[in-house]
């Protein structure tokens, strides 16, 4: 892959630029958004599925824009500068996929065009309390009766399923059989009578992560995907591309550079000497630098991989660690910066409110428990390392 960027590469970029200029105009322009106002992030998904953006990385025949790698990183970049909502990775990252790769031509017309367009909002239903990461043990059962699967069960740290139209569910069609060839991959209107979702607030304030009980829940059999039996294989597929895109390297890029920026700023030390000018942190700060660098490299030999025709492997897991760690080694710092500044808790202030550091300092403390979740969630790092320790080592 050629990574000096060429003349037609530089006219893609400023392409870019100009759409973001005009419809995220700088006024949103204001830091990692970590609470969710569904109309607004739909309004956004639109407005980039419109625009034929919204998917880069599915094929063209379903919907995405046929860049190549080069460009997927250029826009990925130039979104991250721009502090972007990221589309929802449910709908592009996880489900899309598996639908375009394995299920029926008429649930491709009936849901891709709807997935693309964020006309769904679809939720992951995988995890159950004590699966997840042992997530073939899950429990959540659903027997055939006539035209209907008929599902009772309950699913945990569903993602913003509080916004959801649709949850992807991962279900046992199969008492009898062994774990992996036991479980189904349902698709289910949340709308459906028996569904009920329960907010779980996490240690960082957030309500991203919801329960979901479904309790004789009628779902017609249409809405399986691919065979009875056989939804691991496609739950291990959307798993390899929820992992690849965890890794936001371009956030942790923008992430350090503002972080820098406020440790450069004389006007919010007074008298004291500015952070930048401390050996300590200055160390800290670079070797970030450097291993993100290294990260980015192994990210486009990942995007040079899938040119050639390769979709997401196992390599997705070390993206997903190297990633998720980076992730919270900036949001250690932020705190670090705000010193004592991050130790009241000043999440969600209102207008009227005067918050009691400086402007970078008020979510430091919020952002550094939410990212705790990074190396969690998409199975955790522990789980990442036996599969690269299995699948890439072959021990
Ligand atoms: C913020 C957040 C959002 C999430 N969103 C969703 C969602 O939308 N949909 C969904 O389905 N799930 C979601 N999850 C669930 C997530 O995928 C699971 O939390 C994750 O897979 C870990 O499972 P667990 O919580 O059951 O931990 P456990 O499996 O109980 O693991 C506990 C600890 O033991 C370690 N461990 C377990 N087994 C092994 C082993 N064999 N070898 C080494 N170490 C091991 C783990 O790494 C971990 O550190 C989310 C989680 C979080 C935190």
């Amino acid at each position: 892959m050629d990574l000096a960027f060429t003349k037609e590469n530089e006219e893609f970029r400023q392409e870019i630029r100009d759409f973001l200029d005009e419809n995220w105009p700088e006024e949103k322009r204001t830091g990692e958004v970590t609470e969710f106002g569904r109309d607004e992030y739909i309004a956004w998904h639109k407005k980039l599925a419109a625009k034929g953006w919204v998917a880069p990385s599915w094929p063209k025949e379903y919907g995405g824009p046929g860049w190549t790698p080069t460009q997927k990183y250029i826009f990925a970049e130039e979104m991250a500068k721009a502090e972007t909502f990221n589309v929802l990775p449910f709908n592009i990252g996880m489900v899309g996929p598996v639908i375009y790769t394995f299920a029926n031509e008429e649930q491709k017309k009936r849901f891709l065009p709807a997935t693309l367009n964020c006309d769904i909002w679809w939720c992951q239903g995988y995890s159950e309390p004590g699966s997840g990461s042992d997530l073939a043990s899950l429990r959540t059962k659903a027997v055939r009766d006539g035209d209907h699967y008929v599902v009772n069960g309950s699913k945990t740290w569903t993602t913003l399923a509080q916004h959801a139209d649709w949850i992807f569910c991962l279900v046992k069609t199969d008492s009898e059989a062994k774990a992996q060839e036991s479980i189904s991959f349902l698709l289910i209107d949340m709308k459906t009578p028996g569904i009920t979702v329960r907010p779980i607030i996490t240690m960082g304030g957030d309500h991203e992560v919801n329960e979901v009980f479904l309790e004789d829940v009628r779902v017609p059999v249409e809405n399986l995907i691919g065979e009875e039996n056989k939804g691991w294989t496609y739950a291990k597929f959307l798993l390899m591309h929820e992992r690849s895109g965890i890794a936001g390297t371009h956030v942790c890029k923008k992430a350090l550079s503002r972080l820098r920026e406020v440790a450069s700023d004389k006007s919010l030390y007074g008298d004291a000497p500015i952070l930048m000018d401390d050996a300590e942190f200055r160390r800290k700060v670079s070797e970030i630098e450097m291993d993100l660098m290294a990260l980015e490299y192994t990210e486009l030999r990942a995007l040079a991989g899938e040119e050639a025709g390769k979709g997401p492997g196992a390599e997705s897991s070390i993206l997903k660690i190297r990633g998720t760690e980076l992730q919270q080694r900036i949001s250690h710092l932020a705190v670090e910066v705000a010193g004592y500044y991050a130790m009241p808790f000043q999440r969600g202030l209102t207008g009227n409110e005067t918050p009691s550091g400086p402007e970078h300092t008020v979510d430091a403390a919020a952002g550094y428990f939410n990212k705790r979740k990074t190396s969690i969630y998409g199975g955790s790092n522990e789980i990442q390392r036996n599969i690269i320790a299995k699948a890439i080592l072959g021990l």
